[in-house]
């Protein structure tokens, strides 16, 4: 067997947050026109459309720290809304975002496969982990809607809002490997680059890269592979760890 410890990512690994949010967002616009009595000639995904790029224009700054959260959430609400020339200010801006962090999770939908893979593993002598970069509560609370806390030990968490320490920082894989201690090598998967890949390969781990979101490679680093969906993945580790898929 080469792998005895396998951790995963999250968001983007496990299930699709993209999905997630998209459906999400789409629910909460539904929800705030139809509240306000506005749903004349609003086209629902001209407003995701537009919100989407404002996500992505203003992440920079949030990300830098430049803006807080709650100014992110609230820049790229208010941008959207007036483009459209919606009547909202930034109250409606936070009720929006509270109803999207409430209904989120439930539309998290983990990619095909991720039980026959996961209960595979946990039939087996493998260890298995998840380190996720995030708040403790929203990565948890994710990690219950999608079941998998049935198969992982709560020990088994290693999320940074709760560490104080987050990928790619190395730190944060070698708590990892300290609980997760095994005879084998260690596999980490993963679909950030310099999260992920870069990341745990510095700390000494394998990676295989699974580019969910068509990230092009930033450093010479060399995977055991790039794959495109997690059934992939379930492959390679079967293969290399001679289980039966
Ligand atoms: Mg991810």
């Amino acid at each position: 067997m080469r792998w005895g410890t396998i951790c995963f990512d999250l968001d983007n690994t496990l299930f699709s947050h993209e999905e997630a949010f998209e459906k999400a967002i789409f629910f909460c616009f539904d929800s705030i026109l139809k509240e306000n009595k506005l749903t004349n000639n609003i086209k629902l995904n001209e407003l995701f459309t537009a919100f989407k790029k404002y996500s992505d224009l203003y992440w920079d700054d949030y990300e830098k720290g430049v803006i807080t959260p709650k100014e992110y959430r609230r820049r790229r609400f208010l941008t959207t809304t007036q483009q459209f020339q919606l009547p909202f200010n930034q109250n409606d801006a936070d009720h929006f975002h509270e109803h999207y962090y409430s209904v989120v999770d439930d539309f998290s939908v983990p990619y095909p496969h991720l039980y026959s893979l996961i209960s595979k593993l946990v039939e087996t002598s493998i260890k298995i982990g998840i380190i996720t970069n995030g708040n403790v509560d929203t990565q948890y609370n994710k990690i219950k809607k999608l079941g998998l806390n049935n198969w992982i030990s709560d020990d088994y968490l290693f999320i940074s809002g709760e560490l104080g320490v987050a990928k790619p920082n190395r730190e944060i894989f070698d708590m990892a490997k300290e609980k997760l201690q095994s005879n084998g090598d260690y596999l980490f998967i993963g679909d950030s680059w310099e999260h992920d890949v870069v990341g745990s390969m510095n700390a000494g781990w394998d990676s295989i890269f699974l580019n969910t979101r068509n990230e092009d490679p930033s450093s010479s680093h060399q995977p055991i592979e790039i794959c495109s969906t997690l059934q992939d993945v379930a492959n390679i580790i079967y293969k290399e760890n001679n289980l039966r898929g």
